[in-house]
């Protein structure tokens, strides 16, 4: 599962493009639909996996638009933060689980 900087997973919404990478001047790769952000797996310019707190902030706030109701907002970046603060997990596992914990206390 790739989370994309619009804060949207690209499960199903992608499109096949080639971009010039250090590899090769026509890499094939993928682009998000929803967005059209081309992901560069080769030279690494996809999201980093380990955002700092600040990078971390933002791409929460994204994502909480795009999957959650408003008034639980506020509880998912709390989560984010408490996950983050427990230093190593990647981006991803830090927003999925503080979403799966906003999504428990909802039902
Ligand atoms: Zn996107």
């Amino acid at each position: 599962m790739i989370l994309c900087e619009c804060g949207k997973f690209i499960e199903g919404a992608i499109f096949k493009d080639y971009i010039k990478t250090s590899l090769n001047p026509s890499t094939g790769t993928i682009g998000h639909s929803n967005c059209g952000l081309i992901f560069n797996f080769v030279d690494g310019k996809r999201q980093k996996r380990y955002s700092s707190r600040k990078e971390l902030k933002v791409l929460a706030a994204k994502f909480a638009q795009n999957n959650l109701p408003v008034e639980n907002t506020a509880q998912f970046l709390l989560e984010v933060e408490r996950f983050k603060s427990q230093g190593k997990l990647q981006d991803i596992e830090i927003l999925i689980n503080a979403y799966h914990e906003v999504l428990q206390r909802m039902l």
